[in-house]
């Protein structure tokens, strides 16, 4: 039994649970969810990972549904084949992605993915994210992933779409990211749909004062998309100590807050992070443990645990029995080690 309200209390305990059973080839069953949010239970985006983990596997499920406290989810064996899942709102679809991605690796065939919904949504990874930072690293780690963004799905719209093609594991090799050989390829992109074009220069502007990046590392976008949105990222080669992703920190452009404030938000991450001379940004530390645990272990050093982080490792090692040792290097930096698993 896992407890949702523990350490973060969000929707990351009850994906990851629903990760490691099916992977594990473990029934599951997970009460409280949500219960550290101010709308507890399943809202529609988890109800979509659950959906496209119990179609993957062909799971018994009980609890599946709207604001469910309590899920049992009882896998299958794992199918690769070609599958489309939708959040049905602007709920964040890489997030739906994270859930089913370890299992479909250890998939005997290629997968291919379609996922609608939400592509660029505070709080989760942005397809960006996924694409510079996550799925490369995931590459060192043996896991063959190609995506493409289709159509950008901003909130409160979404509509967004983009696909994966899942290449069946052959080996998982342990990741090594302790160095940081400091940050000298950086640049920015301000993206918008429907919003004035001023919005996406003055963003870029703010960056380039604060951050001092040369102007052809700034890049203005203008998308289509269902519905209007703002998106500005800011991007920096981590070489660790040979090239091996990029961070990639983002803010929304909101109503009622100036261009200028929004890539402040940014900025005050990017350069958190760049003072801390660490590989590994606070949101990745959390996402790679699963593929970590999952392959065949390593080590990272990151900046100050965020709660995501702290729950991911406690939901794992409940789970999977696996060792993972967390200690702080220094004033702004800490480092994450995930053992080999140890079988019961
Ligand atoms: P909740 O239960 O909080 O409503 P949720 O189910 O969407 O929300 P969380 O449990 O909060 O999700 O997990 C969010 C995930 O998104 C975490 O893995 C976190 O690292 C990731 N994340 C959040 N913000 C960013 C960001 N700016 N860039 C990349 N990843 C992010």
């Amino acid at each position: 039994m896992i407890d949702g309200s523990q350490g973060e209390g969000g929707g990351q305990i009850f994906r990851t649970s629903l990760t490691l059973a099916m992977c594990l080839g473990q029934a599951v069953c997970i009460e409280n969810i949500r219960a550290g949010r101010a709308k507890p239970g399943l809202l529609r985006q988890h109800l979509a990972c659950l959906k496209a983990a119990k179609e993957i596997c062909g799971a018994s499920v009980e609890g599946e549904e709207l604001g469910s406290k309590k899920v049992t989810f009882i896998p299958g064996e794992i199918k690769a084949g070609s599958y489309c899942f939708s959040v049905g709102t602007a709920g964040s679809s890489t997030l739906i992605f994270q859930t089913i991605l370890m299992p479909l690796l250890f998939a005997k065939d290629k997968s291919e993915i379609t996922l609608q919904g939400g592509t660029h949504n505070a709080m989760a990874p942005s397809f960006d994210f996924i694409e510079k930072s996550f799925l490369p690293l995931l590459k060192i780690m043996g896991a063959d992933v190609d995506a493409a963004l289709e159509s950008y799905g901003f909130y409160p719209i979404g509509g967004g779409k983009w696909s994966a093609t899942i290449y069946p594991l052959e080996k998982m090799h342990s990741l090594e990211l302790v160095e940081c050989n400091g940050i000298t390829e950086q640049g920015a992109e301000a993206v918008s749909c429907k919003v004035p074009h001023h919005v996406t220069a003055r963003e870029l502007n703010q960056i380039k004062k604060r951050c001092c990046f040369s102007a052809e590392n700034l890049q203005q976008r203008f998308v289509e998309s269902v519905g209007p949105g703002n998106v500005v990222s800011i991007y920096a080669a981590i070489y660790a100590p040979v090239k091996t992703h990029s961070a990639v920190f983002v803010a929304f452009g909101e109503r009622n807050v100036s261009a200028e404030r929004v890539a402040n938000k940014a900025i005050d991450l990017f350069e958190k992070f760049h003072k801390a001379e660490v590989p590994v940004c606070e949101y990745l530390a959390d996402q790679l443990l699963l593929p970590m645990a999952l392959g065949s272990g390593g080590v990272y050093r990151t900046t100050e645990p965020s709660q995501h982080l702290l729950s991911n490792i406690d939901v794992i090692q409940r789970i999977a029995n696996i060792d993972i040792d967390l200690r702080q290097v220094n004033d702004l930096s800490w480092e994450v080690r995930v053992n080999q698993r140890l079988f019961k």
